[in-house]
């Protein structure tokens, strides 16, 4: 598969007078998917817990020419969130496109997940994009608005996760979450998701590098090669855009073919806690 080019994908006033919030919008993913809305005309609002991060990513932003800001949020507390939409709406304008794409990515085994660490990915995950999602709805509603949501799940979400338990069962309960939603806010909220595949940033968790040997990630993609940020910003302007105003309830995998793969001879097993060295 050839590599993608980069910079703008969309027409630079698509989201001209539109305010987008990403959920954990200063790292990784979420500061690509900012930057792609930032070049299509959106004023973009960063929102996390910490401010490192979220300065991050309203430079990002900035450095394409767009209106940023950053906002602080726990997103697993509604009235977090509700004050987060208020400074947001004050500063750059109404929040109508609501990125959630805040999460927890910490491997551990089934077995020795701690009843807290099983909580936070939950509520991070499935309770604040639920939360999230109903601020939106409400303010687009009042508003008499239309808007748009795009979830970002994970391919684990239909595949299950080995290794990943807790994230795999709550991106299954987002998609779940995508596609009620879809149906129940029609016609004046799209609610889609994009499950990623292997995206590898310079943001991401020591405990998620120290599993991944970067020399082999292209080599075992179907693809020939992994994921760029900004492909995952492109496709969150794209389901959030004019041009996708009839799809909603969808789940766009962007991962090359690589959950589809299926060797005629598989490699041998090696068990989930072995590959963890027995975290
Ligand atoms: P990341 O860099 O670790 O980003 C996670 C973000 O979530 C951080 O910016 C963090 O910001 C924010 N966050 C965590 N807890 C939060 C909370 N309670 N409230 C508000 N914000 C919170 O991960 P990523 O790789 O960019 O992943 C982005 C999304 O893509 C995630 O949903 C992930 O599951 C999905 N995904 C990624 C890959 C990949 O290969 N990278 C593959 C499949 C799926 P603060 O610390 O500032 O709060």
């Amino acid at each position: 598969m050839t590599a993608s080019p980069a910079g703008p994908m969309l027409p630079a006033d698509t989201f001209a007078g539109r305010t987008v919030l990403v959920t954990g919008g200063g790292t990784g993913l979420g500061k690509a998917i900012g930057v792609e809305f930032g070049r299509a005309g959106a004023a973009v609002a960063v929102a996390s817990r910490n401010e490192e991060h979220r300065a991050a990513g309203v430079a990002a932003i900035e450095a394409v020419g767009a209106k940023a800001v950053g906002v602080e949020v726990d997103v697993r507390s509604p009235e977090a969130i509700g004050s987060a939409f208020d400074e947001v709406e004050r500063a750059v304008g109404p929040v109508s496109i609501l990125i959630n794409n805040a999460a927890a990515n910490f491997p551990v085994s089934a077995t020795d997940l701690s009843p807290n660490g099983w909580r936070a990915v939950e509520q991070i995950v499935l309770d604040g994009t639920f939360f999230c999602s109903q601020e939106l709805h409400r303010r687009v509603a009042a508003a008499d608005e239309v808007g748009a949501i795009v979830n970002i799940v994970s391919t684990a979400a239909a595949s299950g996760g080995p290794g990943m338990v807790h994230s795999a069962a709550a991106k299954a309960g987002v998609v779940n979450l995508t596609k009620t939603l879809a149906v129940e806010w029609a016609p004046a909220v799209r609610v889609n998701a994009i499950a990623p595949g292997l995206f590898p940033h310079e943001d991401l968790p020591a405990a998620i590098q120290a599993v991944r040997d970067p020399d082999l990630d292209d080599s075992r993609q179907p693809a020939g090669r992994v994921g760029q940020p900004h492909e995952l910003g492109w496709a969150a302007t794209y389901l959030c855009s004019p041009y996708a105003a009839f799809i909603t309830g969808h789940v766009l995998v962007v991962d090359g073919g690589n959950w589809l793969r299926r060797d005629f001879a598989m490699p041998p097993f090696t068990p989930i806690s072995d590959q963890l060295g027995g975290r």
